[in-house]
């Protein structure tokens, strides 16, 4: 059996800038509408890595909401969370997806999706973590 990480002291994720370029691609594309991937990736002591995007099962596309039927996704902890976009260009989570949010971290794109001032991720609290390119 594997053990959790403590997920309060996670305070950085990493993200190739490649992986970044396609789902900011992703949510140009969509715009206005919302678009919503899954991030899959590997967690070790205080760090995320995300590794892959996988296309959500089922996955709706709505002017406010972005979601997708998670009961549908096998129980696999390589899913680490969720990318959305936000059209409204602000990148900052709501309530709704604090409160509704799948996995651990909540990425955001927000229009116009044209450089890392556009982009955030937070832990399930909502407190921002630091993002890393590579
Ligand atoms: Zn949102």
């Amino acid at each position: 059996m594997s053990q959790w990480p403590d997920w309060n002291i996670m305070n950085a994720v990493f993200i190739e800038k490649e992986i970044l370029n396609h789902i900011i691609q992703n949510a140009t594309a969509v715009h206005p509408r919302e678009m919503i991937l899954i991030l899959r990736g590997k967690i070790s002591k205080d760090q995320v890595t995300i590794t892959d995007l996988l296309v959500p099962p089922l996955a709706t596309h709505g002017r406010s909401f972005s979601g997708f039927r998670s009961h549908m996704l096998p129980m696999d902890f390589s899913l680490i969370g969720t990318v959305h976009s936000h059209p409204s260009g602000v990148a900052k989570p709501s309530l709704a997806d604090l409160h509704y949010a799948f996995g651990r971290i909540i990425m955001i794109v927000a229009f116009p999706y044209t450089n890392e001032e556009n982009v955030a991720v937070y832990n399930h609290s909502g407190e921002k973590l630091t993002l890393k390119i590579t």
